[in-house]
């Protein structure tokens, strides 16, 4: 690929980010639309995130994902944060709109329409998150604007479950719960904990697989393994199982969309993607 002084640069910033999945997708979706752009990858430490963005704003950079450890540190570099993103407390997608540094969260939106376009519907659902950490606060946020009748998390840590339920409070009308009901059906199980990714291979963080029938959506936001302990047992229950690649397609196509202030055939670059990724 040749770049000139007028293709547009973009980054993911994360640490680590050696197996990073995004320059592929967005280098693959601007080689589709005839863009001309490079994206990149840069591994950045937590002490060094604060210095390295500051001079990074000064260069040519129009745009940045954000991944872990720095998606609430770069926050306080930026001019404008969407309603979404203060919500959720975090950023994943930084644009730069003519030297205004503004910050979204594409998280719970490319999980829910990962979902969406694998032709499931959330709205009077009953769903059930393990874990309650940055990502299961994006997705209990958006699973609640989407219409979910009731939202359950488990977590080993009480204070960040009554973190999520303070905001679903403030923000939607949803039922919250703190703890398993068990005469409950739950419709989605989603497993938002990196149990089931290394060093965890071997773990399940679900407890309570005596609960998941034929009737369950078992979703997991690991890709890598394809298939964790979770949704192999789950699996095994006759479950419909999604992993996390769909939500990483997804949140990458609505970054791109911020990114280049256009809209894509979400489903067709969806379907080209998840195809081109399901080999890696
Ligand atoms: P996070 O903020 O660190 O939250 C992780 C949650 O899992 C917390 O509730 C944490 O509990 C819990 N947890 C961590 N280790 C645990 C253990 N050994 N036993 C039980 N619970 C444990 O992480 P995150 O940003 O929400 O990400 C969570 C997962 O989603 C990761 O696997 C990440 O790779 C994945 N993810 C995937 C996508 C995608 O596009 N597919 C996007 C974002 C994230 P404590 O608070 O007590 O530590």
């Amino acid at each position: 690929m040749t770049t000139t002084n007028n293709t547009k640069q973009f980054a993911i910033l994360g640490s680590p980010v050696s197996h990073t999945l995004s320059p592929m997708m967005h280098n693959f979706i601007a080689e589709k639309n005839n863009i001309d752009m490079e994206y990149r990858a840069f591994d950045v430490s937590s002490d060094a995130f604060d210095e390295f963005f500051t001079n990074i704003k000064t260069s040519r950079f129009l745009g940045f994902n954000i991944t872990a450890p720095h998606k609430i540190s770069v926050m306080k570099h930026l001019d404008v944060i969407s309603d979404d993103a203060k919500k959720i407390g975090s950023v994943n997608t930084v644009v730069n709109k003519n030297g205004v540094w503004h910050g979204y969260n594409t998280d719970g939106d490319g999980f829910c329409e990962s979902l969406l376009i694998e032709g499931h519907c959330i709205r009077d659902k009953h769903i059930l998150l393990m874990g309650a950490g940055g990502a299961a606060r994006s997705l209990c946020c958006k699973l609640a604007e989407k219409g979910a009748k009731s939202i359950t998390v488990t977590a080993r840590t009480m204070e960040k479950v009554h973190i999520i339920g303070d905001m679903l409070e403030q923000y939607t009308d949803v039922k919250f719960y703190d703890t398993i009901q068990r005469s409950s059906t739950y419709d989605f199980v989603i497993n938002t904990t990196p149990l089931g990714m290394h060093p965890y291979e071997e773990k399940n963080p679900c407890d309570f697989m005596d609960m998941i029938s034929e009737r369950t959506v078992c979703c997991d936001l690991i890709y890598n393994p394809e298939k964790t302990e979770f949704l192999k047992a789950a699996e095994k229950r006759k479950a419909t199982i999604i992993n996390g690649l769909g939500m990483l397609v997804c949140q990458g196509i609505l970054a791109f969309e911020l990114f280049h202030d256009i809209t894509l055939d979400r489903k067709l670059f969806y379907d080209l993607l998840m195809k081109k990724l399901s080999n890696f």
